[in-house]
């Protein structure tokens, strides 16, 4: 297993070549038969209500602010509905932290969304779910073990930044410590849920910072298993007020480094995604022979990363192209990143 001295050499060497080339091998191994996933999916942002104001979120409104809004449950399922007609699988549903919401209306939410469709509800971050259990006076095992009964399938892996507590005290000063991020985590796969991991980096950390945040992810796997996936992706800084400090996004050079040592360090952890919502389809492509074996959604809607001046763009076919194009077959996926049954 990668040491965490190898991976800060591997990230300061000069041999992207190298590094890409170390990484596709692990990939080929965990998955020899060449087959890179995608998931058509939606997300549903369905309040910008918060409380936290994280400085590098464009997209929250404070409680009552005339731009905040809390969608109604027929906008929900229109949505779906919507999503369901277009082949998807799954919804990605993620929101502020609103202060008024306790878990019955989760959970109403969820069930009347299973009452009406056939649909994988991939929802609710470490840091909803820490409200969402504050609100209610509940512990959190109570909370993912009621939101799970009502319907909920897996979470994600949002809300983690880095999980490291000198980074977000600089950029989310009231979001979930690291620590609670794990409780939430390690919380889920014991209620017998899986989750993703996450890292958003190039707010300004050193890489040993975010070594840290590799280190807490992996000792979780080694643990519990739960993860499915590892997907690291890098800060938009425009109109987001860390952007003002953050002068320089990360380069496709550091992002594709960063995917590769994702994949050398996280060898049990089974999926990499090769993201293109903020890196762009084409190095998402190259992303291919880095490490990634996935390239995440054919997204029907995305507020969040929108608001922060990404608008990146892509069609299930033109997805498709960019995997056979690098030389992989194109699989539809569910939410569990499993292939066997889609196309
Ligand atoms: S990132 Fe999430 S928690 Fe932070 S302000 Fe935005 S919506 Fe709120």
């Amino acid at each position: 297993m990668m040491t965490r001295a190898e991976a800060i050499d591997l990230f300061h060497s000069p041999d992207l070549i190298g590094i890409g080339m170390a990484a596709d091998a692990v990939r080929r191994k965990l998955h020899p038969e060449g087959i890179v996933s995608y998931i058509i999916d939606r997300n549903i942002n369905y309040t910008n209500v918060c409380t936290e104001y994280c400085s590098f979120c464009a997209f929250y409104r404070p409680l009552g602010h005339s731009e905040s809004y809390l969608h109604p449950k027929e906008v929900i399922f229109a949505k779906i509905a919507e999503t369901i007609a277009l082949g998807g699988t799954g919804i990605l549903m993620q929101g502020g932290l609103h202060p008024e919401l306790k878990i019955e209306w989760y959970e109403d939410l969820l069930r009347s969304i299973k009452q009406r469709f056939d649909i994988w509800c991939h929802c609710f971050s470490a840091p909803e779910i820490t409200n969402i259990a504050k609100v209610s006076g509940l512990s959190l095992y109570d909370t993912l073990s009621r939101l799970k009964d009502a319907g909920l399938d897996s979470l994600p892996g949002g809300g983690a930044e880095v999980l490291d507590d000198e980074v977000r005290q600089r950029i989310s000063r009231l979001k979930c410590t690291t620590q609670e991020w794990i409780d939430v985590h390690r919380t889920c796969h014991k209620v017998g849920l899986r989750s993703t991991a996450t890292m958003m980096f190039g707010t300004g950390e050193t890489i040993e910072q975010r070594m840290n945040h590799f280190d807490v992810v992996r000792k979780i796997q080694e643990d519990t298993g739960g993860f499915t996936a590892f997907i690291p992706w890098a800060f938009q800084r425009e109109y987001t007020s860390l952007g003002r400090s953050v002068k320089e996004e990360a380069t496709a050079v550091e992002y594709l480094k960063m995917l590769a040592l994702s994949r050398l360090y996280f060898e049990n952890i089974e999926n990499i995604q090769s993201s293109w919502v903020t890196p762009g389809l084409k190095t998402c492509q190259l992303g291919l022979r880095f490490g990634g074996n996935d390239v995440g959604s054919v997204m029907i809607e995305e507020n969040v990363v929108s608001a922060a001046g990404t608008h990146h763009q892509a069609t299930e076919e033109e997805l498709r192209r960019l995997i056979r194009d690098a030389g992989f077959i194109p699989k539809q996926r569910d939410s569990l990143y499993r292939t066997y049954y889609l196309n």
